[in-house]
């Protein structure tokens, strides 16, 4: 069986082949550009393979509703030029094999809970810190949607009293999570990108602050069994115990289970990073032959 897999990302598309249980034989990528120019790039890739099926994990939003007449469109994504792109109808009609699409962090969640870092797990959140925040959850073994898909990187948090940020850099809120915690807001709040910030900067003990709050969230509404934290700004690799703490603080001794004794098992990073959600446009595929 030979699978297809997309992950359609807002900066570039990694495209792939795996077999049938989901491991990557070969990728490509190419960038981002206007749909009518990527979409060549995309279809020469998969354009001479005998795919059995292709799986798309896609960059948001994006209407997964099946019953929608727009199912498998973007929808209004800041990108203006992909807005209402029929991004799932445009390849099944070009490669003519079952397609199946989710986001990419839905795509990220099923990956770690198949082959990476939550496996046998049937409840886990997946968290990308980067550009943007975005979050992929399992409850029970199914990937939630819901009336359009969760949004983690836009839920409301508490500002830091120490935050030189009045309100977070989000055009579309105060205090959410993107605008306190992504990149872009460690930028405007110390002027240099996360990745110069010196390791003893006061900035990621607020970092972790804003993390551990959607942590913290996440576990008083859908009660995961494991987060998995990744994304560009996770590779600073300190934030994982600085999070852990203020989880623990923040939830002031009021949950009791096992695996919160054991944050560094309850907290990780994932463990396909950064291939999560190409294997998950994999396992997506796969989905899309039963
Ligand atoms: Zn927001």
């Amino acid at each position: 069986m030979l699978l297809g897999t997309l992950e359609a990302g807002g900066t570039k598309m990694v495209m792939g082949l795996a077999d049938e249980k989901g491991r990557i034989i070969r990728s490509a990528s190419c960038k981002t550009r206007l749909p009518e120019d990527t979409l060549p790039d995309i279809l020469t890739f998969f354009q001479g393979q005998r795919l059995d099926a292709l799986g798309i994990a896609t960059f948001g939003p994006v209407d997964l509703d099946p019953q929608s007449p727009s199912y498998g469109n973007i929808t209004n994504t800041p990108k203006l030029t992909w807005r209402n792109f029929p991004l799932l109808n445009r390849l099944r009609e070009a490669l003519r094999v079952p397609c199946a699409i989710d986001t990419d962090v839905n795509g990220a969640v099923l990956a770690e809970v198949r082959l990476g870092a939550a496996q046998g797990l049937r409840n886990v959140l997946y968290i990308t810190v980067g550009t943007g925040i975005g979050g992929g959850l399992m409850t029970e073994g199914q990937l939630v949607h819901g009336l359009i898909h969760p949004e983690w990187g836009h839920i409301i948090l508490s500002r830091h009293p120490q935050d030189p940020l009045t309100r977070g850099v989000c055009p579309y809120h105060d205090n959410c999570a993107e605008g306190f915690a992504a990149g872009p807001a460690m930028q405007a709040r110390w002027a240099m990108p996360a990745q110069d910030l010196p390791g003893d900067h006061r900035g990621w003990e607020m970092e972790a602050y804003y993390l551990a709050q959607i942590c913290v969230n996440a576990l008083m509404t859908v009660s995961p069994q494991r987060i998995l934290l990744g994304g560009g700004v996770m590779h600073h690799l300190d934030l994982y115990p600085m999070v852990r703490r203020h989880v623990t603080d923040l939830l002031g001794g009021y949950l009791s289970s096992p695996a919160l004794h054991d944050m560094d098992r309850f907290i990780m990073p994932p463990a396909l990073y950064p291939d999560s959600g190409l294997v998950g446009g994999a396992l997506l595929a796969l989905l899309a032959t039963r």
